[in-house]
């Protein structure tokens, strides 16, 4: 039994808070934002105290971590700074994630904005081919989006379409995630080996690298991207989940999920309290409660 589960965590206090917090939610993964997810001022290396993470982290059996790009990174954009800003802040996150000791770099693929979808395709492809290295050892995963405004990567032709146009595409992975890919129109409730037919065919399998497993707020294909928490009912004040337990499981314990890190970004009450150490437990065990 390989399951290889966690969260989000914070970096607050470096690596080895991250590891520490993570262990505390009975996870053996984590994904963390290297510095505020929202902007792109970053502590320097020195001070994440990775030493002490690393050691901690083979102390407690994790050997598999996923950093996320902040999402106001938008590769899509026609505007020159942001466009540049992107292009900058990737490379040294790149630099970043292999200090980290990490192999995958989730980003959001961009959004067009004022141009079309082919415009931001190609302008993502651009970027990831000046920013792709040989020497990465590494894999720039582009997520499965929502759909939501103009975001790219909203059905597995778009992500293929840039993976195409991507000359050193043996760095590009995908993070699938279950809220997105539910809310862009897949029915990963009652059909998620059709899902993954489908995402065979159009990008192949072996792409697949990371997991977010979340509940959506909302029903299939609605296109909002909010996420829920595992199994919550209408009672939950966050929100009942669409997805539902059962579809939850099945995907966490299908093979495809095997030793691949599935990582929980559900959501917080008032900033303060998280519900990842129930679910986590609740998915490695199985153990069907009605309501958190
Ligand atoms: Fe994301
Ligand atoms: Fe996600
Ligand atoms: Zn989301």
């Amino acid at each position: 039994m390989s399951l290889k589960i966690g969260s989000h965590v914070s970096i607050g206090k470096g690596l080895l808070g991250a590891a520490e917090e993570a262990v505390s939610y009975g996870a053996n993964t984590f994904m963390i934002y290297t510095g505020a997810p929202q902007n792109t001022r970053r502590t320097p290396l020195e001070q994440l105290k990775i030493e002490e993470g690393q050691k901690f982290m083979v102390e407690h059996n994790i050997d598999d971590i996923v950093i996320h790009a902040p999402y106001i990174i938008n590769l899509a954009s026609y505007k020159p700074h942001i466009y540049e800003l992107a292009l900058s802040f990737l490379t040294t996150e790149i630099q970043r994630t292999q200090a980290l000791g990490s192999s995958y770099i989730v980003l959001h693929p961009g959004s067009y904005t004022d141009k079309d979808v082919d415009y931001g395709i190609n302008r993502i492809a651009d970027g990831l081919n000046q920013i792709l290295h040989p020497d990465m050892n590494l894999f720039v995963c582009l997520e499965t989006m929502a759909g939501k405004g103009t975001e790219i990567g909203r059905n597995f032709e778009e992500l293929a379409q840039i993976i195409e146009k991507v000359e050193r595409n043996e760095k590009i992975g995908i993070c699938f995630d279950t809220c997105h890919t539910h809310d862009s129109g897949y029915d990963i409730i009652n059909n998620f080996d059709g899902v993954l037919d489908e995402f065979d065919k159009i990008i192949g399998l072996d792409r697949l690298k990371v997991f977010h497993i979340n509940g959506s707020l909302n029903p299939r294909g609605s296109q909002k991207d909010r996420h829920a928490n595992i199994n919550a009912t209408e009672e939950n004040p966050r929100g009942k989940d669409y997805i539902g337990f059962d579809a939850i499981y099945h995907i966490v314990h299908h093979p495809i999920a095997q030793g691949k890190p599935l990582i929980l970004e559900t959501p917080w009450l008032n900033n303060t309290t998280n519900l990842y150490k129930e679910e986590i437990s609740m998915l490695r065990g199985g153990k069907i409660s009605n309501e958190l």
